[in-house]
């Protein structure tokens, strides 16, 4: 393999919904870092012809720096697997992958496999690079950090095993029931009310959080310095943003820029699956609605169903 420099790649681990887009903005506004927003979905987006836009407000296909981006590095055209190897669809990719779960053990992966980890990372690798150079071009010479918040843990594991990058991983995670609050929240107004359709809801996504959580940790313990992994608990990022940033700045091993956090909704100039917090205006603020709105056999169903785990996270 020939020896390019590694890329510092600072990846958001989330099951979503969790306060990972807050986290991604602040990242965004920092001076020394670019985000890529949802990289994964990029190949979809160029298939479906332009899905959600840029944050810039362009279509994916319109907008400069992602034109440009294509004109570099076409991701469909490379090699397989190509970089939404972890992301079946648009909108979904899968929880558990039995054939995929014996890689996040420590030990060797077969020759197929890790050829196949070789090319993912080579792939992204340039995808990366490609999307650094046009912003350092664009913006500032001084970026040093790329952002991606693809949140899947599949696709941090293949990075970290492909030793092509210097990887940072943030874990964002909410409080069970307030994560199944902002999920049971979003189920189709023909379905909101009907109680076995909440319960199921509840009862998917408390396991997935479980299964998604436990495989992001099982990632940095097995194939990441601990100084490589913070843990960032929604709660506390939502109710003291500069305390917390400055811990995850300490992390990364950057300045600490107040700035990022009082001007987090201008952080992101150019990315896939653009985030809607630009077009807001609120400050931020610990959103604690499911105390009083969630019905108390959610509340439990979360509780239970997440209870093999979340004590790992501080709840
Ligand atoms: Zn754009």
């Amino acid at each position: 393999m020939e020896q390019q420099p590694k890329i510092n790649l600072i990846y958001i681990g989330s099951i979503g919904h969790s306060g990972s887009t807050l986290l991604e903005s602040m990242l965004g506004a920092h001076s020394k870092m670019t985000t890529t927003g949802e990289i994964h979905m990029w190949p979809h987006e160029i298939l479906q012809g332009g899905v959600k836009p840029c944050i810039c407000g362009e279509s994916i296909l319109e907008c400069p720096v992602w034109s440009e981006m294509r004109r570099r590095v076409d991701p469909l055209s490379q090699p397989e697997p190509q970089m939404h190897l972890f992301r079946e669809q648009w909108d979904a990719g899968h929880t558990v992958r039995l054939d995929r779960l014996s890689d996040f053990s420590k030990g060797a992966l077969s020759a197929d496999i890790a050829e196949e980890v070789e090319v993912y990372g080579q792939n992204n690798y340039e995808v990366f690079g490609a999307f650094l150079d046009i912003m350092r071009e664009k913006y500032s010479p001084e970026l040093n950090w790329v952002i991606d918040a693809s949140k899947d843990p599949y696709r941090l594991l293949w990075l970290a095993r492909s030793q092509r990058f210097n990887i940072t991983v943030l874990h964002v995670v909410k409080k069970p029931p307030s994560f199944a609050y902002s999920m049971v929240k979003r189920l189709p107004k023909e379905y909101a009310n009907l109680v076995h359709r909440r319960l199921y809801e509840t009862a998917r996504q408390s396991l997935k959080w479980s299964i998604e959580n436990y495989l992001i940790t099982k990632t940095a313990q097995n194939h990441l310095d601990s100084g490589d992994y913070k843990l960032v608990n929604y709660e506390d990022l939502a109710s003291d943003p500069m305390g917390t940033f400055k811990k995850i700045c300490a992390t990364i091993g950057c300045e600490f820029e107040a700035e990022a956090v009082t001007n987090f909704r201008q952080g992101s100039q150019h990315t896939i699956a653009g985030n809607p917090m630009r077009y807001e205006g609120k400050g931020i603020v610990l959103d604690e609605k499911w105390k009083t709105k969630l019905p108390s056999y959610l509340r439990v169903t979360s509780e239970v169903l997440t209870a093999m785990n979340r004590s790992v996270y501080g709840y």
